[in-house]
């Protein structure tokens, strides 16, 4: 170990809301702070917005096509630009772009290429309190002071780094879900291969024909149900076929060897199927590789409320509901077996429609942290449910509404304002307008 001297850090913003993380629930919240009057940023590590969706190359929304708020909004816009959605998969190029702009219009500032690393913290009356987030980047290290942080990072880093309670894993096993290196590949019309493009119908014939497929070719692939989704028809598509296995993601050497090791998987099976006897592989290419390991499950921090197994079993609806999920409990396998049937399974259990409340999306130990997307506070199967697009960008939504709600009306996070900050909104609207279900 070595001491760092200690030195003064310069003050790089103040704002109402700072947003960490700049995901598809990052960037719904902070459109929404910045919409609600909050000054807002949000800090993001890479260079764009959009998270999964972008640099992780996994642009399908699940359970939230349909649904209302911003997600709607989304899609509408989407259309606007003429940029097509197939089987709920939207390009992630549009999306990096309609990001930015939603964003610009909503005056919300955004910082690419700066992570969070630490934060300050305050002992005030109610309790241990955020002052600033510390970051480092090529400007070296710098501070963000805030009145309220919002944690979507994901993994739920600014939970952990404030000493927060935060849950990981199987609670039976430890280990979390799988990590998968998502890409981009093309160059064969959809026409040639139907029977191999992931369809969403619920039956896996298509994944289970590609990995077939591969286990000719003497090349079976780590994720037994590799899958091609299709962007468009006239032949590019969303690739995932790998599995990497009890990946931390709060250790960055294990992230990059994972990421080496899914990459080279990815690029020997194009070039494997380009060997293939079938000429119609031949001119399939990969296009790119996303910039970052998609984390399917990080850290959890403990909130108000635990979202729980029984929850999602028995429907659980709340009054300070800030969405409702119906997505199938979806646990990817956490050891490898060869075997597409076990791929992933739902634990044997059966959703029924469920709300997520905004409690959930309150810290129970830091008095000004929010949380929203992934790292909200569950249980591990409660998380296999809602860990979707069509959880993370009303949660987004929901928390960034509410944070500048809270900054407007000098109020802080807690079980009381959520209910009435829920309540506010129906009787000003004549509904919730943060409910999408
Ligand atoms: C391989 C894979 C496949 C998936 N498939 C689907 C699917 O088909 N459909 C679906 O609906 N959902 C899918 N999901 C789930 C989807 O990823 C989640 O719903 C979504 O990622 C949750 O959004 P988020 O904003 O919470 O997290 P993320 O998308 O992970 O976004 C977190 C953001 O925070 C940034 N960040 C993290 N740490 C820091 C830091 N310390 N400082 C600054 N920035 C930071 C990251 O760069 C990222 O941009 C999949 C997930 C994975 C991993």
């Amino acid at each position: 170990m070595l001491t760092e001297p200690e030195r003064s850090i310069p003050v790089a913003g103040e704002y109402d809301v700072v947003i960490c993380g700049g995901g598809p629930a990052g960037t719904a919240a902070a459109i929404a702070a910045g919409r609600g009057g909050a000054k807002t940023i949000v800090l993001e590590s890479q260079g764009c917005l959009g998270g999964i969706m972008t640099s992780g190359m996994m642009p399908k929304i699940i359970n939230g096509i349909g649904k209302g708020g911003f997600l709607k909004e989304l899609v509408d816009r989407l259309a606007a630009l003429k940029s097509e959605i197939v089987n709920d998969v939207c390009d992630p190029e549009s999306v990096k772009y309609l990001f930015e702009r939603l964003c610009e219009e909503s005056r919300v500032d955004v910082r690419y290429h700066t992570g969070i690393c630490h934060v300050l913290l305050d002992d005030g009356h109610d309790g241990s309190r955020i002052r600033a987030v510390i970051t480092e980047s090529k400007s070296g290290r710098e501070a963000w002071i805030g009145k309220l942080f919002v944690d979507c990072t994901g993994d739920g880093d600014i939970g952990r780094f404030s000493g927060c309670s935060v849950d990981f894993g199987n609670p039976e096993t430890g280990r979390m879900q799988p990590s998968s290196l998502c890409a981009m590949v093309g160059g064969v019309p959809y026409d040639r291969i139907p029977e191999f493009v992931h369809q969403g119908t619920g039956k896996e014939d298509e994944r289970r024909n590609l990995f077939a497929l591969f286990e000719k070719l003497g090349k079976p692939t780590s994720y037994t149900l590799p899958s091609l989704f299709l962007l468009d028809k006239a032949g590019r598509y969303i690739y995932m076929s790998t599995h990497q296995y009890d990946v931390s993601p709060f250790d960055a050497g294990a992230v990059t060897d994972a990421t080496i090791a899914a990459r080279k998987e990815i690029y020997e099976q194009i070039r494997a199927l380009n060997g293939s006897p079938d000429e119609v592989w031949r001119p399939l290419k990969l296009y790119a590789t996303a910039d970052r390991l998609g984390i399917r499950e990080g850290g959890r921090i403990k909130g108000l409320y635990t979202v729980t197994v029984d929850d999602i079993r028995e429907g659980r609806r709340h009054e300070d509901a800030v969405c409702s999920i119906s997505a199938a409990v979806d646990i990817h396998a956490t050891r490898p077996s060869g075997d597409s049937k076990k791929a992933f399974s739902d634990g044997g259990i059966e959703v029924s429609t469920y709300d997520i409340p905004l409690r959930a999306l309150i810290s129970k130990e830091v008095s000004n942290l929010l949380m929203a997307g992934r790292c909200i506070s569950g249980d591990f199967y409660a998380h296999a449910s809602y860990r979707i697009l069509g959880g993370a960008v009303p949660m987004g939504e929901g928390a960034g509404k509410y944070a500048a709600w809270l900054v407007k009306n000098n109020f802080v996070p807690s079980a009381g304002t959520a209910l009435e900050f829920v309540r506010t909104h129906k009787t000003q609207n004549g509904e919730q307008e943060v409910f999408h279900g």
